[in-house]
């Protein structure tokens, strides 16, 4: 893919960049690990600083940055703007936490009594340089999710953006620069997706975290399997929300439709299978599809749009072959399942439901990049926990009902990595996230995700 911004709303191409060459990739390299040496002996206080620095930086571009985003990918300008308050409020989360979450520990003095171990303590120190390749669909929140952690764990980054981001990713490194942060502590590498396997063969290089598709994540593991190198991935998603006869139907309905279609459907936690109990079924079919087919679809400039067209030309025919393998095996479209006639350029589709989902449908094992949702019916609990496990993904999950019983059976048997009662998947800085299966595998955020890049040493004084 050319490292190119391209204007998903137009077709148009606005910018192209040159892949970084060899000699660039290496002096990248080798200012990075300087940098790690001596980024690595300042203190908390002084590594707060720097990230609350890049988080007022933040605020003041939010606007800028927002516009940027929206014109590379295509979110709506409200939601972009939203991304970049998020972002800096995690970078504020950690700059305020991390001396904390990373506070030596000692184990309980029974536990080692007169073992000669009284002194010992657990340490954590950073691992060094860590590569990110990141995915063009939260183009900030993605990255800063990823640096916020590592930076105030003493680490220092190399970003590998995805190719239709290069203007986001550019700015990232320039906000950082902008903050005080030492040359090399955090770099941008505008490069094809090719050159990545030597960069992670680096030995500079410590680690790597990807999120992405599951190709991607695949081929990153294999690489730093091979070099013996951590990695954290975080892949696709394909949530159930699961609608029982208790739910409040009218927020769930109202949530649904939202969790569908944050981020024009492009967000590996939307939910993607809505699982309806029989007795609620038809009801929340039709206020869903109605609701649905009402959603405003157009330019992702004006602030009035709820949906705005797919990041790449690849990823709207990818959803529309999903679509059509649906349709030709039996499933209904009750709303959408084309593009919009209105609009000629750029790569919108409908927001789409699709009822009569069955497991012969590529739709039910795979990850529906876009506002399209699969709409199941079933008959009880039970039921509907196999159909939202049988999927290759586990990344988060959603339940709407208020029976206690229920909620402790779902958080018992469902194979993800968060089970959310009575509203949708978010992420919050305090709390892990991440997946099972094939979603991958570490957790980001919270005490968890900054502990991810760290060499986790044990301390002992004789
Ligand atoms: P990719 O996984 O291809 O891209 C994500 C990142 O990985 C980009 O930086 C990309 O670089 C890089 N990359 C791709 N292939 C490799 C490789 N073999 N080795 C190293 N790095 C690689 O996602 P796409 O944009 O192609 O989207 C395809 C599908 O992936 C989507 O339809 C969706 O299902 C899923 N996806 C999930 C995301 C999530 O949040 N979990 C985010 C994005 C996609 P480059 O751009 O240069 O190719």
């Amino acid at each position: 893919m050319p490292i190119a911004t391209v204007n998903p709303a137009t077709g148009e191409t606005l910018k192209t960049f040159d892949p970084l060459g060899p000699e660039e990739i290496e002096r990248r390299l080798a200012t990075a690990h300087a940098a790690f040496r001596r980024y690595r002996a300042t203190d908390f206080a002084e590594r707060s600083l720097l990230l609350d620095r890049a988080a007022d930086l933040l605020d003041e571009d939010r606007d800028d940055i927002a516009r940027i985003m929206t014109t590379e990918m295509g979110k709506p300008l409200a939601a972009a703007r939203a991304e970049a308050a998020k972002c800096a409020k995690a970078m504020r989360w950690y700059a305020a936490n991390a001396a904390v979450l990373l506070a030596d520990e000692r184990p309980l003095p029974e536990d080692v009594k007169d073992s000669g171990a009284e002194q010992a303590r657990v340490h954590y120190r950073p691992l060094g340089v860590v590569l990110a390749v990141m995915p063009w669909n939260f183009p900030l929140w993605q990255v800063i999710r990823f640096a916020a952690p590592a930076l105030m764990a003493g680490n220092t980054g190399l970003l590998k953006h995805a190719s239709n981001v290069p203007q986001t990713a550019l700015y990232l490194e320039d906000l950082f620069r902008r903050a005080g942060y030492p040359e090399g502590c955090f770099q941008t590498l505008l490069i094809g997706s090719d050159a990545v396997e030597s960069v992670l063969r680096d030995r500079r290089v410590a680690a790597a975290t990807l999120t992405g598709s599951e190709p991607a994540g695949r081929s990153v593991a294999a690489v730093a399997g091979d070099e013996i190198k951590k990695t954290v991935l975080e892949l696709g998603g394909s949530d159930p929300y699961v609608v029982m006869p208790s739910a409040d139907l009218e927020r769930a309905v109202r949530t649904a439709v939202t969790a569908r279609v944050q981020n024009n459907g492009q967000s590996c936690i939307a939910a993607k299978r809505f699982i309806v109990h029989t007795d609620v079924y038809d009801e929340f079919a039709a206020r869903f599809t109605e609701q649905m087919a009402a959603l405003k679809v157009g330019d992702p400039m004006s602030e009035s749009t709820d949906v705005g067209p797919l990041a790449t030309e690849r990823g709207r025919a990818d959803l529309e072959e999903l679509v059509d393998d649906a349709l030709q095996r039996g499933a209904v479209a009750l709303c959408g399942g084309k593009r919009p006639e209105t609009l000629s350029r750029g790569w919108y589709y409908e927001p789409t439901v699709l009822a009569g989902v069955t497991p012969v449908m590529r739709i039910h094992h795979e990850e529906a990049f876009g506002p399209v949702a699969a709409l199941y019916r079933v008959q009880d609990m039970d039921e509907a926990l196999d159909v939202a496990n049988d999927s290759p993904f586990g990344l988060s999950s959603n339940v709407w009902t208020r029976s206690e019983e229920e909620q402790r059976r779902f958080v018992r048997d469902m194979e993800a990595g968060g089970v959310f009662f009575n509203g949708m998947t978010a992420s919050h800085p305090a709390f892990p996230f991440g997946g099972v299966k094939r979603s991958g595998y570490g957790r980001e955020l919270s005490g968890h995700g900054i502990r991810e890049f760290c060499n986790v040493t044990t301390v002992w004084h004789g």
